[in-house]
């Protein structure tokens, strides 16, 4: 009898390309699944599930990770095995060395990297004023880097235009059509500029329409989870239904987290909003816990310090009347607080989809074990051309997660955003065991880069 690297023994299989959930056994040889089978088999390290589920990993196609690891932990634990950085117009511009050092280091789960425009391509061709254009000179200078970073793995492009409002659309059509002709996705964080407006939603379709890129609408709820999500959905499909090339993504919350320096939060932005500093919750540094007052807010505001700051928003059943919709995938929007510190921050970042699994299946009954399974795992790695994740086939990725469907949950709130989730029992990355018993193990790093060529 073979013996295997690893086996997981007495699993429910749930494999989203067949749509079936089975009984069995499975096989691991070095980093790859190679065999899944009825029978008794043995391995040199043995994990039983108990009857558990056995799932690909969770891919988090909306994330800004880029390298933190406390970050990567708080994902890691919660089943994601693989995380897209870069997101919002964000990242580093030199996508190559950041793999590279990567891979070098080691990581706790798989990486792949947009490069952004709003923060990075911009600031390297000297347009730090998000409220102007770039000129015709710079735009060349941006589509030059935008190769480079293709060339060294970028395996898409990101916009944040509601943080670069000044954005012209024909810089972002520029950026586009390079991207779409390199077949990378567009990520977007539309230019939202009102809590009852759709242009940027027409916007973000409108570049799929007219460069052919495969576009990502980036955290769909806390962009429009406004009261205007029936409306958002239907531009949507009708969009889908004429060809367009348009997915979206969600978390779980409505209630959106971001710095306190960038222009989401300047003055004129939370007017149009009609925001309240009351509902508005410091989730970093020194006044962590505490909400805004406008004295506060004004004292944040002068100070160099960057700060991550909670705006309590949105209506919560628009969340699931997202996330129903086959195009709609969980994401985390996960990222640093400015300190590091993981006890800061939201609980985005530890109870995604723990939550998105209790809510969506075991509480409200809106998507079967199954659905949620392929949203979390096949339709990510489909939409991002990763062939060999997302899937428990013979000859895929061993990045896998087995948990327990009557417990799995979030465990994180607004004031202990990095609290373990429940029900995640073990995590393999690449054939490696990277959480048993619910408890990361130290010092498997095991998480590789992924590039596009
Ligand atoms: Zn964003």
């Amino acid at each position: 009898m073979n013996i295997y690297d690893l086996t997981i023994k007495n699993a429910y299989i749930a494999d989203p390309e067949k749509k079936t959930i089975t009984w069995g056994n499975m096989g691991i040889c070095r980093n790859k699944i190679c065999i899944v089978t009825k029978k008794d088999i043995s391995g040199k390290h043995e994990i039983d599930a108990n009857k558990k589920i056995l799932s690909p990993g969770f891919i988090d196609i909306h994330a800004h990770i880029d390298g933190d690891p406390g970050c990567g932990r708080l994902s890691l634990i919660q089943g994601v095995t693989t995380t897209i950085g870069g997101n919002c117009g964000g990242g580093m511009l030199d996508i190559g060395d950041f793999l590279q050092s990567q891979d070098r280091n080691g990581f706790f789960i798989n990486q792949a990297q947009f490069i952004g425009h709003s923060f990075v391509l911009r600031d390297a061709v000297g347009r730090t004023d998000p409220y102007t254009p770039a000129n015709s000179h710079e735009i060349s200078q941006m589509e030059k880097l935008l190769e480079k970073c293709f060339d060294e793995g970028a395996i898409g492009l990101s916009f944040g235009l509601e943080y670069a409002p000044g954005s012209s659309f024909e810089e972002v059509i520029a950026l586009s059509k390079i991207a779409a002709r390199r077949g990378r996705l567009v990520s977007i964080h539309t230019r939202l500029s009102g809590p009852e407006e759709l242009d940027s939603l027409k916007e973000a379709i409108d570049i799929s329409r007219i460069t052919g890129a495969q576009v990502q609408i980036s955290h769909l709820v806390y962009q429009y989870g406004t009261g205007i999500m029936k409306s958002a959905l239907e531009m949507i499909d009708d969009a889908r239904r004429n060809g367009i090339n348009v997915w979206a993504d969600s978390g779980m919350y409505t209630n959106f987290a971001t710095g306190m320096n960038t222009s989401v939060y300047d003055t004129e932005h939370i007017r149009k909003f009609g925001w309240k500093y009351s509902n508005m919750l410091v989730a970093s540094g020194k006044h962590k816990g505490e909400y805004l007052t406008e004295s506060l807010y004004r004292k944040m505001r002068k100070s160099s310090e960057d700060v991550v700051i909670i705006c309590f928003t949105g209506v919560e059943h628009e969340i699931y009347d997202a996330l129903l919709n086959k195009y709609v995938i969980p994401s985390s929007d996960t990222g640093p607080s400015p300190s590091g510190n993981i006890s800061e921050g939201h609980p985005q970042n530890s109870g995604t989809f723990p939550r998105f699994f209790r809510k969506m299946v075991f509480e409200k009954h809106y998507l079967s074990l199954m659905d949620a399974i392929e949203k979390a795992t096949l339709i990510p790695a489909e939409i991002l051309g990763f062939k060999s994740k997302g899937r428990v086939s013979e000859g895929a990725d061993a990045d896998l997660v087995i948990f327990d469907p009557e417990t799995i949950s979030d465990r994180a709130n607004f004031h202990h955003p990095d609290a373990d989730p429940i029900g995640i029992d073990h995590v393999i990355v690449n054939g490696s065991i990277a959480v048993s018993n619910g408890k990361i193990i130290k010092g498997v790093l095991s998480g590789k880069t992924i590039r596009r060529d």
